[in-house]
């Protein structure tokens, strides 16, 4: 983990994380007092995907409760370390349905729901765990493209996804979840991207009144998504500095 942080950081890692969540809350809190929303409408989840259980303990010591992992290899191990503790797991990566079993285990929300067959796995694998119901997003794919093994589906399919994570046992309906996009009309443009998940989540929610969180906005970009009426934002690297390339 080669962290670049600029001079005159703190060295101590609890004190380095203390700082990066103080600039992150300061940040929200800006956000929603721009957009004129309450601060309680909006969940910082931190994500803490390639940083040791060592620094989720940290983080938890300082009064976060709420934080992500995209890898079930590294997120299964880290969620187990910190048992202890009184946190609520999101996952917010690319899903095999032969992780699905895994990942019931340990996820309160998965994020990226993208498909029919995970559905399948994901009910499966939690009626087998017997916890209760695990929440799910569909995972919006805002890019207008095609392209084989891209996360999320299409705006126009997002209904018969939502349809059936409510009709499926175990599972519950949380809500719709987006990357900014990289490619297509709304490359570079995150407030515009935001602003079409907020339409899709209102239409879900006309079918499904109980499927309230817009998980939307990461380090570059939370300010947009809060404008845009995201209850989570899902921040990595503000807290916890930058990640390897390979991470
Ligand atoms: C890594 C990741 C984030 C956090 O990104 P940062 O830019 O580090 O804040 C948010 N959402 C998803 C799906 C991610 O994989």
């Amino acid at each position: 983990m080669t962290n670049q942080q600029p001079p005159g950081f703190p060295t101590d890692r609890l004190e380095q994380l203390r700082s990066g969540l103080s600039v992150v809350e300061r940040r929200i809190d800006a956000a929603c007092a721009a957009a004129g929303r309450p601060r309680s409408e909006v969940t910082l989840v931190v994500v803490t995907k390639t940083y040791p259980a060592s620094d989720t303990r940290l983080l938890a010591s300082l009064g976060v409760r709420e934080v992500a992992e995209n890898r079930d290899q590294d997120a299964a191990p880290k969620a187990a370390d910190c048992a202890d503790l009184p946190l609520v797991w999101h996952f917010v990566g690319q899903l095999q349905t032969n992780k699905a079993r895994s990942v019931a285990r340990y996820a309160h929300h998965v994020h990226s729901i993208d498909r029919s067959r995970l559905v399948t796995a994901l009910s499966e694998a939690v009626l087998r765990a017997e916890r209760p119901g695990l929440g799910c997003l569909v995972q919006v794919a805002l890019d207008g493209g095609s392209a084989a093994g891209r996360a999320g589906v299409d705006p126009d399919r997002v209904g018969e996804l939502a349809d059936l994570i409510a009709d499926t046992p175990g599972l519950r309906l949380d809500g719709v979840m987006t990357v900014a996009p990289l490619t297509g009309p709304l490359a570079g443009d995150p407030a515009a991207a935001f602003g079409r998940l907020a339409e899709i989540a209102t239409a879900v929610r006309a079918s499904h009144p109980a499927a309230t969180m817009v998980s939307a906005g990461m380090s570059g970009d939370l300010e947009q998504a809060i404008a845009a009426g995201a209850t989570h934002v899902r921040v990595g690297t503000a807290v916890l500095g930058a990640r390897s390339p390979l991470g």
